[in-house]
């Protein structure tokens, strides 16, 4: 081993180490109560890094006990003491950005510029919750009859429940524990299983940077159904923030109906990429790479089908085949990677079924399309041309390094085939004409269009889907309203 690598393996080593592996209850790190642990690993070799408590039943239902306990203090607390609790934590991500970054790489495989660049985005929830933390208004209205008057407050929901997905292990986290904390709302969060040590880490910085015991609870646990469910039916809970697959987010509306919990919905998505035929090709190939590429393509907002104008669709398809195929699989913490591992052997595997199922259908690969061989999860980047309307990725959302290509010829029928899904979170759509960019980004069934550049994503907008890709929204002026209550008193003057 050269000296580079033993330091590289060192480092490793040292920051999942640092990482504390228990459940955080009451501001106490323990463990499970019965002691049960469950392994985490690194998606590039099939190794186990660690262990992290398993939760129970009990331990979830002792996580919402400290959160319903802390929740009077923590509403009454001022709101620039909320706001600067976020604020400081936003410094320390930013200052241990390379380590988290290692972390990050390390339970889920994305190369550690990914990594990086995720940090940035999540640590923008913090700062910009920090400024929205106190800026928390209510209205003053004489009635439409000049006697009585309307007070209208907001005020924090209460103790929410957070549930997050592996995909983006520490911004899905903060885009909900941000605008909680801002609120003034305590918390019970549960990461995913396959990636629970960025969220365990988090933790650690908002408890250095001085948030409460109890304000923020997390509870790691592979028994995930039987620990949540009696969180979604205790009264005590009053708000479901998930980010995940569409499928357990119908589950989990349907839990949430028996106390009638407020919901937000961030599921899964199946993103159409338009190129129109005036489009800018070198501008479309760059942003189909961010589109598609960002995360391996394990995005809700990845790009999912790609709709070409006839005119530029092989100049479209060239160019990004050779951006697709110059890229460099490998684990992620190696120089140079741009494309890591997928984060589960059944992740991968779905992936390829997809892939083999549309080539068997009348799809010729360009580029990709093997499982390499040797240890790790990984799918090389992939493009499909020809691919017909009948195959299953169409319909599905792939999440993997998979580009199919399609072809229009009328404006209308490109709108038609992008809509043609149950999935609603985000468009993209290339064209130099900006009456047509207007025109179709009205047309496009999404919650955010994509205009002329392949990612949406940004703290101060609101982030979210239409139709099954959910309910409410993330980030922007709206997204500490998911946290707030509105009240309204009526006076009698
Ligand atoms: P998932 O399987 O739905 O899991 C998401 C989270 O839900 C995990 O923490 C998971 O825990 C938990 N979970 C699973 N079953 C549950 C149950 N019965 N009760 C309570 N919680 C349960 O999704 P994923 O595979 O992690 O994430 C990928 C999906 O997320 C994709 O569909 C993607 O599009 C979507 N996503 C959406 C957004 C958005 O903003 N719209 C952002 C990112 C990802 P375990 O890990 O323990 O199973």
């Amino acid at each position: 081993m050269s000296t580079d690598a033993r330091a590289t393996a060192d480092r490793e080593r040292r920051v999942i180490a640092e990482v504390p592996k228990k459940l955080l209850i009451g501001g106490r790190a323990r463990d499970a109560f019965d002691g049960k642990t469950f392994e985490v690993e690194d998606p590039s070799t099939g190794e186990i890094l660690c262990e992290v408590a398993d939760a129970s039943p009990d331990d979830g239902m002792a996580a919402l006990d400290a959160a319903a306990k802390a929740q009077p203090d923590w509403a009454a607390t001022a709101p620039r003491e909320r706001g600067e609790i976020l604020r400081r934590a936003f410094e320390m991500i930013t200052e241990q950005a390379d380590d988290i970054a290692m972390l990050m790489t390390l339970e889920m495989g994305k190369p550690l510029a990914e990594s990086k660049a995720e940090i940035t985005y999540a640590a923008e929830f913090f700062r910009w919750f920090s400024e929205e933390a106190v800026r928390i208004s209510g209205e003053w209205k004489v009635n439409a009859t000049g006697s009585g008057r309307v007070l209208v407050m907001r005020q924090p929901i209460g103790p929410c429940l957070l549930i997050t997905p592996w995909n983006f292990p520490l911004a899905m986290g903060t885009r909900k524990i941000g605008p909680a904390i801002a609120a003034g709302c305590t918390m019970v969060i549960k990461p995913a299983s396959l990636t629970p040590l960025t969220i365990l880490k988090l933790a650690d910085i908002l408890g250095e940077a001085g948030l409460p015991e109890g304000v923020l609870n997390v509870v790691t646990t592979k028994s995930t159904g039987k620990v949540m469910g009696p969180l979604i039916t205790d009264g005590r809970i009053r708000k479901l923030s998930f980010t995940g697959s569409t499928e357990v987010g119908q589950k989990l509306i349907e839990q949430s109906a028996q106390q009638v919990l407020k919901t937000s919905m961030e599921l899964g998505g199946n993103a159409p990429f338009v190129v129109c035929a005036d489009a800018d090709v070198d501008a479309a190939v760059e942003g189909a790479m961010l589109a598609k590429m960002r995360n391996i393509g394990e995005a809700c907002t990845a790009a999912n089908r790609f709709y070409v104008h006839v005119d530029v669709a092989e100049e479209f398809t060239e160019k990004l085949v050779d951006r697709m195929s110059s890229m460099t699989l490998g684990r992620g913490v190696d120089e140079g990677v741009e494309v890591g591992p997928l984060v589960e052997a059944d992740q991968r595997d779905k992936v390829a079924e997809l892939v083999d199922d549309a080539v068997q259908k009348g799809a010729k690969i360009r580029t990709g399309g093997e499982i390499p061989s040797g240890a790790g999860y990984f799918y090389p980047p992939t493009v499909l041309a020809d691919v017909p309307t009948s195959a299953r990725l169409v319909k599905e959302e792939i999440f993997g390094p998979v580009a199919p290509i399609f072809t229009f010829t009328e404006d209308e029928e490109a709108i038609r085939a992008a809509n043609d899904t149950e999935f609603g979170l985000v468009s993209y759509l290339y064209t130099r004409d900006l009456q047509r960019a207007i025109r179709l980004s009205e047309k496009l069934e999404a919650g955010m269009v994509g205009l002329n550049q392949g990612m949406v994503s940004n703290a101060g907008a609101p982030f979210g889907g239409v139709k099954q890709s959910g309910l409410g929204r993330e980030g922007g002026d709206v997204g500490i309203d998911e946290y707030l209550e509105v009240k309204y008193v009526a006076m009698n003057v």
